[in-house]
């Protein structure tokens, strides 16, 4: 069992705040993704819970165990970092021994660990080898070998594949899943990359400017976004954002008037308090468009600007009008000319409406 929190945890560099106030319950065995923009404090808020930067204010606990300013060396977690971070001058063998020589384990011990090591990591064959005469990806599963070999309570990645080409990036991915499922130990995971955070996570926290916008599983997150940066941030190609104004409410139904010249109204049921007038922001992800045929109540058209082929999947960019792109994915691939027009519907149950502030109103 480990569990790990973070109870209003700060960290500022004189008078620059950079986390603001983190509360966060990991539990035992759970594989939580910290994901935002460059800059939001994801390298912090790890190295926080490693022990390699100090905690500002707030606690740290590890099992109910009160960790806030104990040394990394005591905290029973290992980290692996996007350079890899392997010793040049040092073998496969070397790096994957080092740790456990530095614990002063015995020679025995430390052989078979390096084999059982090499072995669920593929590295058995390159365990002569030099760093420098490795892949990105062969590096890569040294340094978490040297991670896993310590036997840690909890794992920290932070942006181990960034280094990595798109299909290493893949691959990996899939071994670090695994590797999570074998394992079974607490892991928090860092990146930018909402793709990464959605495949892996068990749990997503999304970080914006040093605070949490929000936590939950990634189809969570997908499906209810509490807000229009979680919304705009997880999914790809992004979720469609157009501005409207309140028209009219009656019976818990309100109705849009949408910025789009081309798009006729949209009703919607809402139950969060609203007012006729208020501006607000319809989302809709380009999957939720429909192509549609002919005239229908909520059909529009708009003109096809830029089409992305896929092979199995178009996307499409409409021409909304107001310098507004509407993406659309098509899974009935046709084929389509630039400057055409395409018909669409946007089917009310799928979109999502956001206030001033950018809050979701549910
Ligand atoms: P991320 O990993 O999400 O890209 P970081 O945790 O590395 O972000 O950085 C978060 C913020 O903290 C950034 O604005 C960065 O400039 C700032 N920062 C990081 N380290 C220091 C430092 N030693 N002194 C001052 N500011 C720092
Ligand atoms: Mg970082």
């Amino acid at each position: 069992m480990t569990r790990l929190r973070l109870q209003n945890v700060e960290k500022s560099y004189d008078a620059i705040s950079v986390i603001k106030g983190i509360d966060l319950t990991i539990d035992s065995g759970e594989f939580v993704v910290f994901v935002g923009p460059s800059g939001c404090g994801k390298s912090t808020l790890l190295r926080m819970i490693a022990g390699l930067e100090e905690i500002t204010h707030g606690q740290l606990l590890i099992d109910d165990e009160e960790m806030t300013h104990r040394p990394a060396t005591e905290r029973g977690i290992a980290m692996v970092f996007q350079s890899y971070a392997l010793y040049p001058n040092m073998t496969v063998r070397g790096n994957l021994a080092y740790p456990l020589e530095v614990a002063r384990r015995p020679k025995a011990e430390i052989a078979s660990a390096i084999a059982e090591t090499a072995s669920k990591l593929h590295l058995t064959e390159l365990l002569d080898r030099l760093p420098r005469a490795l892949s990105g990806g062969q590096r890569q599963r040294v340094a978490i070998g040297r991670a896993i070999i310590r036997k840690p309570r909890i794992f920290l990645f932070d942006e181990p594949l960034s280094n990595l080409d798109a299909e290493l990036r893949l691959q990996m991915r899939i071994e670090i899943a695994r590797l999570h499922a074998s394992l079974g130990n607490t892991m928090i995971y860092v990146t930018h990359d909402q793709l990464e955070a959605m495949t892996l996570a068990d749990r997503i926290v999304v970080l914006r400017q040093g605070r949490i916008e929000q936590t939950g599983t990634p189809l969570a997150l997908y499906h209810d976004p509490d807000n229009l940066f979680v919304a705009g941030f997880i999914g790809s190609p992004r979720m469609n954002f157009i501005d409207a104004e309140i028209a009219a409410i009656a019976e818990g139904e309100i109705q849009l008037r949408l910025s789009a010249p081309g798009i006729e109204s949209l009703t919607m049921s809402i139950g969060a308090p609203c007012r006729e007038g208020q501006k607000v922001r319809v989302g809709i992800r380009p999957e939720h468009v429909q192509p549609a045929t002919g005239a229908g109540p909520g059909h529009f058209s708009a003109e096809l600007t830029y089409c992305e082929q896929l092979g199995h999947t178009n996307y499409l960019y409409l021409n909304i009008g107001s310098e507004q792109m509407l993406v659309v994915e098509e899974r009935q691939v046709e084929q389509r000319e630039l400057g055409s027009q395409v018909t669409l519907a946007i089917p009310p149950q799928h979109c999502l409406l956001f206030d001033e502030n950018g809050q979701r109103l549910r």
